[in-house]
This record gives structure tokens, sequence and C-alpha cells, in this order.
């Protein structure tokens, strides 16, 4: 069964103009399945601030710049992971040369798991973090500003909604998701 919500425009474009309404489809379990409000896309992804960001303090402007963007925070959760939790989330990476040390990194402290939602949110947290490696992101990205190298570069987000949709559910049950 799905629920509806039908109410104002979602975003900063939303909000000033509320001629645009949006159609919220949400599933039971939490998935937001489809948003029509004109010209606009509501989408939600997953997104992890990784160790060495939380030891360095930068959860507060990390977060922050998710609200400037307009973005809403739906799910939220600190998290010490482990191997197995590790290895599920990261399954397309494990065979590679480079996963013995993320694996190493992602065990050496607390993680914030968070899903976030937004007008095309999962391609514009991508250009927020800027691309994987800190030293070839562009500068004021999060990853340039917050990395320390490939491996070490302070946060995650999904690349695609069909990756949003499993990796939100990885973490967060419906009953998590707000
Ligand atoms: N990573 C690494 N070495 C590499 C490539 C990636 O340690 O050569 C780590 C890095 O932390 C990255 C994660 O593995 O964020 C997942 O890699 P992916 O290629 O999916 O990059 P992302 O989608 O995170 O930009
Ligand atoms: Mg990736």
């Amino acid at each position: 069964m799905l629920s509806f919500k039908l109410g104002p425009g979602m975003g900063k474009k939303g909000r000033q103009n509320s001629r645009h309404m949006s159609l919220r489809l949400i599933q039971p379990s939490g998935t937001l399945v489809k948003i029509e409000g004109g010209p606009m896309t509501l989408e939600r992804t997953f997104a992890i601030v990784k160790p060495n960001a939380i030891k360095n303090g930068h959860v507060g402007e990390i977060i922050s710049a998710i609200e400037r963007e307009g973005f809403t925070i739906h799910g939220l959760r600190m998290a010490h992971l482990n191997k197995e939790l590790i290895k599920g989330f990261y399954i397309e990476h494990v065979q590679k040369k480079f996963y013995p040390e993320l694996e190493e990194f992602m065990l050496e402290g607390p993680v914030l798991l968070m899903v976030i939602e937004g007008e095309n949110v999962i391609a514009r947290w991508r250009e927020i973090m800027g691309v994987t490696d800190p030293a070839k992101a562009a500068p004021g990205t999060l990853r340039r500003k917050f990395g320390d190298d490939l491996t070490r570069n302070a946060v995650h987000g999904s690349d695609a909604p069909a990756t949003a949709e499993r990796e939100v559910h990885y973490f967060f049950s419906a009953f998590d998701l707000v």
C-alpha cells in the first residue's frame, strides 16, 4: 500500500513558489517512490561522515552544508561499524586492491549515517562532496576541505538512484526514517 502526501513543492524554489505542488508517494517501508512537482525531482540519498571527519570535528560543518543547500535530514545515526557491515556496504569493492585499507579506515572510529532528501540530491550531494580523491576535488568541496587522501576522504554519497535505495535500507529501517 502506498501513502500519498500532497503539499507545496519542496526545495528552495518550491518554498518560494508554492504554485508548484508536489505529489509524494511513500511506501510503508519508508521508500520514497516518486515525486511529481513541476520541473523538480525530489530524491533521497545516503551519506556517511567517515571516521576522520568525525575525529577532526567536522560534523557540524558537514550538516551545515546539507542545510545550506535546502536538503532535509530524514534519518541520522552514529555507528561504529564492524568488518561484516563494511564488507556488505562496499560489496562492489571487496575484491579490489584498495579494499583492506578502506576497511581498516572505516573501522577506525564511529561514523555518522544519514538519509537526506532534496531536489536532485543524489547528484548534487556528490557535487558538494567533490570527486573521490581530495587532491583532485574542486576547491570548496567537502572532500577537498576535510579529506586527507584517496581513502580517507571524509564523506560518502550514493552514486545513483538504485544505489541510494540499497544503501538507505542497508542501514535504516522504516521506523528509523521520518
Ligand atoms: N577508495 C580507496 N582507494 C581507491 C578508490 C576508492 O581507498 O583507489 C575508497 C574511498 O574512501 C572511496 C571508497 O573507497 O570513497 C569507495 O570508492 P568509490 O570508487 O565508490 O568512490 P566514491 O563513490 O566514494 O567517490
Ligand atoms: Mg562509490
